[in-house]
């Protein structure tokens, strides 16, 4: 079922933008000054929505006070942190531009190439992705992981997903709507937008470091981004313990009928308590790994059947009839 859409307004603009913020105080000045710019330039009309997701510094009192001065800024407030990915889902609830466009607040993402992924779009492409061409901002650990983990999902999902490829994208109305569709709640951006397909194509650019403040992800984070990716896109990690099963059964097959026939040619032989304790603590090992396994696929199973609410938002600033969208109830 399609999620509560906000209907009623009657000058649909152009472009949504959508704004995932968690404490980006320090950026949204140069931000929302860069953006309007660019936006200026390209002559459409558009909104810009802003997510707060939960932040704990002045972010939300920063877009109040611009929302007084340009109402085509709108506020959605959540009532907590709930992530990026839910942040971008949420805007997408709520855009009602012909296009909507994805932009991280910290500036990595240049505002300026807004036109670019338009220009794209106006030759009928109805999904325009920024792709880093080179990933200056960040450490050398960084790049590193990224790289083994685009790696390794392509390898393991059946769908294509483009490498060093963020969410800074362009998504035209059709792709918008049919991404509402997809219900799950471990929303691993990259793979949905991979899944939904349509027309797509990419526009290169410089990532930049960060403008001011701290990245929100630490490693842990994103090692647990990373399987929520590969086990949301791919059962290779469920498939692999059937075939490693049946290879282990086969070898020991083998080695049994040795035993066996060794036996009884040579007679009882006592002695073999090495090699006991190593089969007993491999297999226990290859037995609590796939156990884990299965834990990773049943609990986002479980995650899944809860059908939580994606988010809950505390106030909605700009859209029509908040009391009817604040809670995403038909999930
Ligand atoms: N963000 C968010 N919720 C979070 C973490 C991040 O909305 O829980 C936003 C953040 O404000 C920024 C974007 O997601 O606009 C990207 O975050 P960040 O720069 O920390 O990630 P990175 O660029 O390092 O991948
Ligand atoms: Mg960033």
């Amino acid at each position: 079922m399609e999620r509560l859409a906000p209907t009623g307004m009657s000058d649909v603009p152009v472009l949504s933008i959508v704004i995932p913020i968690y404490n980006e105080e320090p950026n949204i000045p140069a931000l929302l000054d860069r953006l309007s710019r660019c936006l200026k330039d390209l002559g459409l009309t558009y909104e810009i929505i802003c997510v707060n997701d939960g932040s704990r510094d002045a972010s939300l009192a920063r877009l109040i006070d611009y929302r007084q001065s340009d109402s085509r800024l709108k506020i959605i407030d959540f009532s907590r942190n709930f992530g990026k990915e839910i942040a971008l889902t949420a805007g997408l609830d709520y855009a009602q531009g012909r296009a909507v466009i994805f932009i991280d607040a910290d500036l990595q993402d240049p505002p300026e190439l807004i036109g670019d992924l338009v220009s794209k779009w106006r030759e009928g492409f109805e999904v325009v992705y920024g792709t880093r061409s080179s990933r200056r901002g960040d450490s050398f650990l960084k790049r590193l992981t990224a790289h083994l983990f685009y790696r390794t999902l392509g390898k393991m999902s059946p769908l294509p997903i483009p490498a060093n490829t963020g969410d800074f994208r362009l998504l035209d109305r059709r792709a918008a709507d049919a991404l509402k569709r997809l219900p799950e709640r471990t929303r691993f951006m990259k793979g949905l937008f991979a899944w939904v397909g349509y027309r797509q194509t990419a526009v290169y650019f410089d990532r930049e470091p960060r403008f001011q403040g701290q990245t929100k992800w630490n490693y842990w984070k994103l090692w647990n981004f990373a399987l929520d990716g590969i086990i949301s896109f791919s059962l290779v990690p469920l498939k692999i313990w059937s075939y490693l099963g049946l290879i282990i059964s086969l070898i020991s097959l083998v080695y049994a009928s040795f035993l066996v026939l060794r036996t009884l040619i040579l007679g009882i032989d006592v002695p073999g308590y090495a090699s006991l304790m190593v089969a007993i603590l491999f297999l226990g090992g290859v037995q609590l790994i796939s156990l884990g396994v299965l834990g990773e696929y049943l609990g986002r199973v479980y995650e899944e059947v809860k059908a939580r609410p994606l988010y809950l938002a505390r106030e909605v600033q700009g859209f029509p009839a908040p009391e009817e969208q604040t809670i995403d109830s038909d999930l």
